[in-house]
C-alpha cells in the first residue's frame, strides 16, 4: 500500500508537467524520391539485350504511361566493333553512352550498368563467378529498392539451345534473386537502415526502404522457341501507337539504332541502322510469366492483377536438400544448378519448360559435367558409358570411378558431334552402373544448331 501511495503521488506531480508543456512538432518525414520510380524494371546483361523487349516497352511507355528504369549487368565491353578499333575499357565507355541514348530514345532515362565484367560464355557460373556475383546483386538489391517496380523482366534462367550466353543467364539469376530478397529488411540491412540526419553529411546507411515487387517475366532468344506458348502474354508491334502514330516496331528499331559498334550496318550511320533493323521488330514480343504474387492469368496482360503501392514481402520456399540414397548420378554445372535454383525460387513451373539441352555444331564438342554419388557407407566403383547416335564420339569421360563412401565425384563425359548433315535433335544417353547393377540413366537432347556465344 506504502509503495501504491508513493506511485499515486508521482503521478499526481508530473500531472501538470504533461498538461502544459508545449510539444514540438517534426518536421515530415520525406517520401522516396519519385524521380527513381519504375513500374517496369528491365535487367539484362549487355546493352542492347533491352532489345527483346522494347517492342512491348514502347507500348507500355508511351500508351500505358508507365515508367522504365533498366539494369546492365556489363557494359558489353569484351564484344567486336563494327564501328572503330576501340576495344575493351573503351568499347564500354561507348556502349554504355549508346544504350543510354537507345533508352532516351524511348523516355527512358534512368539506366544503370551493374558493373559486371563482360564474358563470353555459355555458362551461368562462369559468368557469375567473373561478376563477382554477390556485389553485384547487392547492387540490383538496392536499384529494385530505389525504383520499387511492380514488375521485373529479365532474361530466362536455363540452358536453352540458342540462347546459352552466361551474360544473360547470370543478369536472370540476379534479377529473379533480387525480385525475392529487395522486400526483406535483413538482406543488405545497410540500404535500409534510416539514416542518423539525413540532411547532413556523414550518412552511412542508405535510406532505402525493402521492396516487394509483384511480377516477375521473363524472356527469351532459344533458337528452337515455341515452348513460351501459353506461358505468358504476347504482344504485336506492328500495332500503331495511338499517341505517336507509328508501329510500335519503328520505335523499338528507332531505340536499336543507337548500338552502331554492335551492328553490322554500324559504319553506315544511324539511319541505315534503323532501315535494316525495322522487319526484325515486327516479331512480336513473348513474355514468359515466372511468377505473380497477385491474382493474374498467365497470359493475361503485364499490369494485370498488379496494385499500386507496397505488398507484404513473399518469401520464397529456399533450397531444401533432398535425401541421396545409394549410387546415383546426376547432371552438374548449370543444369544441377538450375534444378536447385528453380525449387528454391518457387519457379518449378520454368523446370517443365525445356527438358536439359544445348545446341551443338557440326564438328563441335559437348562437354557434360555429371555427378557420381555415393551415399552409402562402402567405397564403390562406378562406370560410365554413353550410349550415342550415329557419327558421334566421346572423347573423354567413359570410364571407371572410384567412388569413396559418403562422397561424391564431380566429371564429364565430352562428346564430338558428326561433321556433317543430322537430325535437328537427337539424344545423347548416358548409364551408370556398379557391381553389374544399374546406377543411373540421363537423357540429354542436342540439336544441330551451334550454342552462342
Ligand atoms: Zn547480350
Amino acid at each position: 500500500m506504502k509503495n501504491k501511495a508513493v506511485l499515486c503521488c508521482l503521478g499526481l506531480a508530473l500531472l501538470p508537467w504533461s498538461l502544459n508543456a508545449k510539444q514540438h512538432v517534426m518536421p515530415p518525414s520525406p517520401r522516396p524520391d519519385p524521380r527513381y520510380k519504375a513500374d517496369i524494371l528491365v535487367i539484362v546483361a549487355h546493352p542492347d539485350d533491352e532489345t527483346e523487349v522494347t517492342g512491348y516497352l514502347a507500348r507500355a511507355i508511351y500508351d500505358e504511361h508507365k515508367r522504365v528504369a533498366v539494369l546492365y549487368g556489363t557494359c558489353g565491353g569484351a564484344g567486336g566493333n563494327s564501328v572503330s578499333y576501340e576495344q575493351a575499357r573503351a568499347l564500354c565507355a561507348e556502349r554504355k553512352i549508346e544504350a543510354r541514348r537507345a533508352m532516351a530514345s524511348l523516355g527512358v532515362m534512368n539506366v544503370w550498368f551493374l558493373g559486371g565484367l563482360d564474358t563470353p560464355t555459355q555458362n551461368v557460373l562462369v559468368s557469375l563467378e567473373h561478376w563477382n556475383h554477390g556485389a553485384l546483386l547487392e547492387r540490383a538489391i538496392r536499384l529494385v529498392r530505389l525504383t520499387r517496380p511492380e514488375v521485373i523482366m529479365t532474361w530466362l534462367p536455363d540452358y536453352v539451345d540458342g540462347e546459352n550466353h552466361g551474360d544473360h543467364q547470370a543478369s536472370a539469376v540476379i534479377a529473379t534473386e533480387a525480385f525475392d530478397m529487395a522486400g526483406d529488411p535483413t538482406v543488405f540491412p545497410e540500404q535500409v537502415a534510416a539514416p542518423r540526419n539525413y540532411q547532413r553529411i556523414g550518412n552511412m546507411t542508405e535510406g532505402l526502404e525493402p521492396w516487394q515487387p509483384e511480377k516477375l517475366y521473363y524472356f527469351t532468344n532459344a533458337v528452337h522457341a515455341g515452348f513460351e506458348a501459353g506461358q505468358g502474354p504476347v504482344y504485336s508491334t506492328t500495332e500503331v501507337s495511338p499517341s505517336q502514330h507509328i508501329p510500335y516496331y519503328e520505335m523499338a528499331a528507332r531505340s536499336a539504332s543507337y548500338h552502331l559498334t554492335q551492328l553490322p550496318t554500324g559504319p553506315e550511320g544511324r539511319e541505315a541502322t534503323y532501315r535494316a533493323a525495322l522487319d526484325y521488330f515486327k516479331r512480336p514480343v513473348k513474355l514468359i510469366l515466372a511468377k505473380s504474387l497477385v491474382p493474374a492469368s498467365r497470359t493475361g496482360d503485364v499490369f494485370e492483377g498488379v496494385v499500386p503501392g507496397p505488398i507484404p514481402f513473399h518469401p520464397v520456399a529456399g533450397y531444401r536438400a533432398r535425401p541421396h540414397v545409394g549410387l546415383s548420378m546426376e547432371l552438374g554445372g548449370p543444369w544441377g544448378f538450375y534444378q536447385r535454383f528453380w525449387r528454391a525460387h518457387d519457379l518449378e513451373r520454368i523446370a517443365r519448360l525445356v527438358p536439359p539441352e544445348a545446341g551443338v555444331g557440326p564438328g563441335r564438342t559437348l562437354s557434360l559435367p555429371l555427378i557420381l554419388r555415393n551415399d552409402t557407407s562402402s567405397p564403390a566403383r562406378i562406370t560410365l558409358k554413353a550410349i550415342l547416335p550415329s557419327g558421334w564420339t566421346v572423347s573423354s569421360g567413359e570410364g571407371i570411378y572410384p567412388v569413396s563412401a559418403h562422397r561424391s565425384y564431380p566429371t564429364r563425359l565430352v562428346f564430338v558431334a558428326p561433321s556433317g548433315k543430322r537430325p535437328t535433335w537427337q539424344a545423347l544417353r548416358i548409364h551408370a552402373e556398379a557391381a553389374g547393377q544399374p546406377v543411373g540413366s540421363i537423357a540429354f537432347r542436342v540439336s544441330n544448331v551451334p550454342s552462342g556465344p
